[in-house]
């Protein structure tokens, strides 16, 4: 009896040491357990990689395109499925406008300690929405909160799917108000070759200033030589 005690001490101590260690590790936006995170384009050219999360938006979205248009960038949209039902138009022109839509789940849970058929469901009907939109794959899935523990990567794995994090994410855009210049230096200050940028078009507010710090990015970085790509850009 006492044996047994000590071996499932044993065994529960060993979990729990294995578990936070693999949580750790999964942490960084370079690694998860089980498959390895995308977290910068591989080059060894000046590219960057603007994403987009959590939209469509009514304001923030379209606006961005106009804007894209103009500068003859192409972009990643990690959209929620709630968001395109919401906007489907907006999500729409997204696609047309020959920008990569990515899957950042239906309505932005956090999947830490979610089950698989839970995970599934918010990928697959995500999928379903952003198929309808005209694009035949969606191959990225980004994590809401980039929380990537510790169900997902199987999830992932089993639906052949690619597991976006990022380089770099500008903490001035979390400041209300939102100001312009000082997103714009942040990003244009730390993008270096390969970098995938996280950004935001899911709100609709300071739609402005939002739309004047990518403008202010987008002329900074080619000044600097670089050049847009979509996270599908193969050398
Ligand atoms: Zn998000």
């Amino acid at each position: 009896m006492k044996k047994t005690l000590i071996f499932v001490s044993i065994g529960l101590t060993l979990t729990l040491i294995v578990g936070i260690a693999t949580f750790q590790y999964s942490r960084s936006w370079q690694n998860a357990f089980l498959i390895n995170p995308i977290y910068k384009i591989a080059t060894d050219e000046k590219l960057v990689a603007l994403t987009f999360d959590d939209g469509p938006s009514q304001t923030r979205t379209p606006a961005l395109l106009d804007l894209f248009n103009r500068h003859n960038v192409k972009a990643t949209f990690f959209m929620l499925g709630e968001n395109i039902e919401k906007y489907p138009d907006i999500a729409h022109a997204v696609y047309n406008q020959g920008h990569l839509v990515g899957n950042h789940s239906y309505n932005h849970p956090r999947l830490i300690l979610k089950s698989p058929s839970f995970i599934r469901d918010q990928i697959k009907k995500t999928d379903l929405l952003i198929e309808s939109l005209g694009q035949k794959e969606v191959i990225y899935f980004r994590p809401p909160y980039s929380s990537k523990y510790i169900v997902l990567p199987f999830v992932l794995q089993s639906l052949n799917k690619e597991l976006v994090t990022g380089t770099y994410d500008p903490p001035s855009q979390y400041i209300s108000p939102y100001n312009a210049q000082n997103v714009a230096n942040e990003v244009i200050k730390s993008t270096k070759q390969g970098s995938i940028i996280y950004l935001h078009d899911g709100k609709d507010t300071d739609q402005e200033q939002f739309v004047e710090s990518i403008e202010l990015i987008i002329i900074g970085l080619k000044e600097k030589g670089y050049k847009f790509v979509r996270l599908d850009y193969e050398n």
